[in-house]
């Protein structure tokens, strides 16, 4: 198979397959070809065991990254929306037999389930170049899912990778990253310029590594906590007696009460809260309800 970072090669490959770029869907394909082998590099080598190693991959487009993860993983499982993309895939990459494509929306996919089902006794990871509107769902439920792997290594926006690998306390952290720290650690890989992209996007991208742990803290209850980070950055310019005031439909009072048992300043934003802060916040909400 010729080069699938050549632009020649997609656009002959494409136009046979009667294939335009849905905007909709987020297709940016990689075309700049160092980028594919150092995720593929970085997905599998997350892995510390020698146990096989096994990836799901979502979006696998015309499986440019998907080559170079079935070159180095065990198995690969690669989840594609759109249809008009099988037959492509088929021709791409036919000549795997440790491939298997899964035409579904990864969002409603049982991920439990498909792990149970083909990565029996390997180590799995999660690698790709996320379509970008739903980077967000897509590393919550990875994250809330509680799936039993390892790493994700994605492709993501440049401000969300700033977003997603922020420390919480600091200017740039936001719900979503409080949730990152919770479950894993986070790395900012490398930067990759809109230019590696066919078409190109109208912003640049990095690769970040999320590597799961055991959660950074223990709250009594976790829908709890989770209530209480997304309604204090609900309203992220007002303080966090105002904003959890008006998201838990608290008075102020009881909200003052809390935030004091909890050594939390009424006056803090909650970009300035640890996540020590908000597990204390959640416990203190958790004992009144
Ligand atoms: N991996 C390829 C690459 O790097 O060139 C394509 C990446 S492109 C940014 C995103 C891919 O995700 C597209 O192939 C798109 O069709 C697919 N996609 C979009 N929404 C999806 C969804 N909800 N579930 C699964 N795949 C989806």
């Amino acid at each position: 198979m010729e080069r699938l970072t050549d632009i020649n090669v997609i656009r002959e490959l494409l136009g046979r397959h009667g294939f335009t770029f849905s905007k909709a869907l987020g297709q940016n394909f990689l075309i700049n070809p160092s980028v594919c082998p150092r995720m593929a590099d970085a997905a599998v080598e997350s892995v510390r065991s020698d146990a096989p190693v096994g990836v799901i991959e979502i979006g696998p487009g015309i499986g440019v990254l998907t080559r170079e993860l079935l070159q180095r993983a065990d198995k690969v499982v690669a989840v594609e929306l759109d249809k008009r993309l099988l037959p492509v895939l088929d021709e791409t990459l036919g000549e795997f037999d440790n491939l298997k494509v899964v035409n579904a929306d990864v969002l409603a996919l049982d991920l439990h389930r498909l792990i149970k089902e083909e990565f029996d006794g390997m180590e799995v990871v999660v690698c790709a170049n996320l379509p970008y509107y739903i980077t967000s769902p897509v590393i919550m439920k990875l994250l809330e899912d509680k799936l039993p792997i390892r790493s994700v290594t994605v492709m993501v926006q440049k401000e969300a990778a700033v977003r997603l690998c922020s420390q919480p306390g600091t200017r740039d952290s936001s719900a979503i990253t409080a949730a990152v720290r919770y479950y894993c650690d986070p790395d900012l890989l490398f930067h990759v310029s809109a230019g590696s992209f066919l078409p190109a996007p109208k912003v640049d991208s990095a690769v970040i590594q999320l590597v799961l742990h055991e959660p950074a803290v223990h709250p009594k209850d976790e829908k709890t906590f989770f209530k209480v980070i997304k309604g204090a950055f609900a309203q992220r310019r007002k303080t966090v007696l105002n904003s959890l005031s008006s998201a838990l439909s608290l008075d102020k009072s009881a909200v003052r009460a809390i935030l004091e048992s909890s050594g939390v300043e009424e006056s803090a934003r909650a970009e300035r809260l640890t996540l020590a802060n908000f597990s204390a916040i959640a416990d203190a909400v958790y004992e009144m309800e």
